[in-house]
């Protein structure tokens, strides 16, 4: 088991890929706090130990490593997705993109580094996508520039701890079926006057393979780069997307 005597981290642990992380941390022998602003997700995954906070809240981040304790593995998975283009993007999508997708974890980054580096180091997942600067995906404005600044983020902490035993590594994910996005589906046909079948099958032309990504097959990178076996790579972006960019 390769998290035996690990402690593990893993924001929006409720739902989809964050929600499959936890379970397979928990399944591989880690103790996991399992972080969540909707706390009926929560109470449905076993075995972790579970924080109902919402993450745009810089005083409850602040809190947390005094209610964890030291930790090994930190896996920053929470994002929102605006959607439109740049004419579609008023100062509060805007706003509301950079406060979760790159604020909080810049936040969750600055709260536990020193006790990681205190204790040898650590690793840290943060959740970027293929819309990013991996790639320019129409109508996801916000979203796009606040996932490319989780690479630079990404690469910047990794860059400054490479000689402290801390890495730092992002995945960049292609479409994967979880809750929001098939909200997202709902609310584009909706938009659009397409029936949602319509527009799951858009979503689905995009990926080559001719299918969604599953949470689990996100959870497998994620969990291989919190890994020890991972020990060589940090830095890195992590392309899982069903060779969409290929
Ligand atoms: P999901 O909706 O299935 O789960 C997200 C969870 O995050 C929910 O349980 C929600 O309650 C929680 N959450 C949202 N805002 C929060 C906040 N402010 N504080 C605490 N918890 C909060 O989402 P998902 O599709 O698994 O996406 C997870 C991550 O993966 C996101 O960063 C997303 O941008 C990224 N991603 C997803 C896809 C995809 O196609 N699903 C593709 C690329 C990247």
């Amino acid at each position: 088991m390769r998290f035996t005597s690990k402690i593990a981290l893993v924001t929006a642990a409720g739902n989809g890929i964050g929600r499959a992380l936890a379970e397979r941390l928990r399944d591989e022998g880690a103790t996991v706090w399992a972080l969540d602003r909707d706390a009926g997700a929560l109470a449905s995954i076993g075995g972790v130990e579970r924080l109902a906070m919402d993450l745009t809240d810089p005083a409850a981040i602040a809190a947390l490593p005094a209610q964890t304790g030291p930790i090994d593995v930190l896996a920053n998975i929470a994002g929102y997705v605006a959607a439109g283009s740049i004419l579609d993007c008023d100062e509060a999508d805007w706003a509301r993109s950079f406060d979760l997708n790159v604020t909080a974890m810049y936040r969750l980054c600055r709260a536990f580094i020193p006790a990681m580096l205190e204790r040898g180091g650590g690793a840290i997942v943060n959740m970027s996508s293929i819309a990013s600067s991996v790639k320019g995906v129409p109508d996801r404005f916000a979203y796009g520039a606040s996932k490319a600044a989780v690479i630079g983020m990404t690469k910047a902490i990794a860059a400054d701890f490479v000689a402290r035993g801390l890495r730092c590594n992002c995945v960049c994910p292609g479409t994967v079926d979880t809750p929001s996005l098939r909200e997202r589906v709902s609310a584009q046909a909706e938009a659009r006057h397409e029936t949602v079948e319509a527009t799951r099958d858009a979503f689905v032309a995009r990926q080559p393979m001719g299918r969604l990504g599953r949470p689990e097959e996100v959870a497998a990178l994620i969990a291989y780069l919190a890994s020890d076996e991972a020990a060589f790579t940090t830095g890195s972006v992590n392309v899982v997307d069903g060779g969409w960019v290929n």
